[in-house]
């Protein structure tokens, strides 16, 4: 996960203020970190720290965080700890000037990376794989141009990476040449924003203007936008997770609604799992819109619950199993009066370590629900995901190690039923997707090269 961001604005007090906007709207990538860092062709400055976005930062701040572009970042961790050291943008100074980079993916061969470059005599200040990035940044661009750098970077680089970068005062946007993660260009009153999800767009009142393509690069120097194919790919392998889970529902991301895709999911779910009950429910609030689509499509009536307290940070991304079981409990409370003597079809989008699934369906029995049949709106996840998803291990997927109906046991429910690979591909497409999608936590076959795992070079399609 982690949402990135880069804006350009002709009036250079602001800059750094509709980045931080565009971080909170982008809040829900990302909660352990969040960093700025605003250039002018003469210096660059930078704040970041733990917490969420409204904690880092005060209104002090943005006296000094000023120029024509900047970038920021929130942070989820995958590769490196949770601390201070890890969080971005990862800034350096060379030659070259001021370089900060923000990422969202991780390096598949991040370790052997940052192996060659201490060979040579990089020293690291932290564990994570960015300052790989901007490490190797700041060597090419003593020898090359922009672009050219780009190029040497894509040809080092392994895995997934959705960058924005500060090249002293120029502002760059680049996707890994597979797309894995989403990350697209508005147009703002006076200037452009460059960001993970179109609704940071939306929240800064600009206009979409395109998905950077696989392999793309955009710049914007002096207020001028322009495009560039660093590579051209023949094969995409975008995130097929945005959909069903990370993305805001109110983002549009490589010309699908993540509202309607999820709403399909929902159809497509009721279809091929129906059951009798009282009435359709969520897991609030990444289950909500699949359970609509459930319910307008089976004519069960959907109702709420349970409530989540919109205050407490998403289960799924707090990094410590004991933060996580926390969390759950802080997290939703039932709603007796709709439940007690029910039967309740209760849909999520997914279940990775069944840590919240089984704690849900506990608190819906206890308060008296009558049967309680779980939909997932996603296939069971079997394997786990080397490109920026905190899902490292086989041994920590419920998926992995136990059938679904040992699954469906373990979690205590009446029945249990997944969407399948086939359904989910269909929704997608129902919503305006083609083809080209990592499904490697569903079906174990990596688009790229992974030590110890089967890499299937073309992209997974259903018969
Ligand atoms: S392995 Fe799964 S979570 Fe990771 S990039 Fe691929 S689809 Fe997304």
């Amino acid at each position: 996960m982690c949402g990135v961001v880069g804006v350009y604005c002709s009036n250079p007090s602001i800059t750094s203020k509709l980045v931080y906007y565009a971080l909170f709207s982008l809040q829900h990538r990302g909660q352990e970190s969040a960093g700025i860092a605003a250039s002018t062709d003469k210096y660059l400055t930078y704040k970041k720290g733990m917490g969420l976005v409204t904690e880092v930062f005060d209104e002090s701040d943005f006296s000094y965080l000023r120029g024509n572009v900047a970038v920021g970042h929130v942070r989820y961790s995958t590769t490196g700890l949770s601390k201070i050291e890890n969080s971005q943008p990862f800034v350096v100074k060379s030659k070259a000037g001021y370089i900060a980079v923000c990422h969202n993916g991780n390096l598949v061969n991040y370790a052997e990376l940052r192996r060659e470059l201490e060979n040579e005599g990089s020293v690291f200040t932290s564990d994570s794989d960015t300052e790989v990035i901007s490490q190797l940044m700041s060597r090419f661009l003593m020898k090359k141009d922009t672009v050219e750098s780009l190029e040497m970077l894509n040809r080092k680089l392994v895995g997934s990476y959705s960058l924005t970068m500060l090249i002293n005062d120029t502002l760059i946007g680049y996707r890994d040449p597979l797309g894995f993660k989403p990350l697209c260009v508005g147009e703002l009153e006076d200037g452009y924003v460059i960001c993970s999800e179109s609704c940071a767009i939306d929240a800064l009142g600009g206009k979409f203007i395109k998905d950077v393509e696989p392999g793309e690069a955009v710049i914007i120097k002096n207020g001028e936008l322009e495009f560039i194919d660093v590579s051209k790919p023949k094969r995409r392998a975008f995130c097929i997770f945005e959909y069903i889970y990370f993305a805001r529902p109110d983002s549009v991301i490589d010309g699908v609604s993540v509202y309607e895709a999820r709403i399909e999911m929902g159809k497509i779910l009721s279809v091929e799992s129906p059951v009798t009950a009282d009435f359709v429910s969520a897991v609030p609030d990444s289950g909500i819109t699949a359970a609509i689509g459930f319910s307008q499509h089976s004519g069960i009536p959907y109702k709420e619950a349970l409530i989540k307290n919109r205050y407490v940070g998403r289960t799924f991304i707090m990094p410590e199993q004991s933060l996580r079981e926390l969390s759950v409990r802080l997290k939703v409370n039932v709603i007796k009066q709709n439940v007690a003597g029910k039967r309740i079809i209760l849909v999520d989008d997914s279940i990775v370590r069944g840590t919240t699934s089984r704690r849900i369906v506990d608190m819906l029995r206890s308060c008296g629900a009558r049967e309680v049949h779980v939909r997932i709106g996603s296939p069971p996840i079997i394997a786990p995901c080397y490109f920026g998803i905190d899902m490292k291990t086989r041994e920590e997927l419920i998926a992995a190690n136990n059938s679904v109906e040992e699954i469906r046991k373990l979690l205590n429910a009446d029945s249990l039923a997944y969407l399948t690979l086939k359904g989910l591909l269909t929704a997608i497409k129902n919503a305006g997707g083609e083809n080209g999608y990592c499904l490697a936590c569903l079906t174990a076959r990596y688009p790229v090269e992974v030590p110890g795992e089967v890499c299937e070079l073309e992209p997974w399609e259903p018969d």
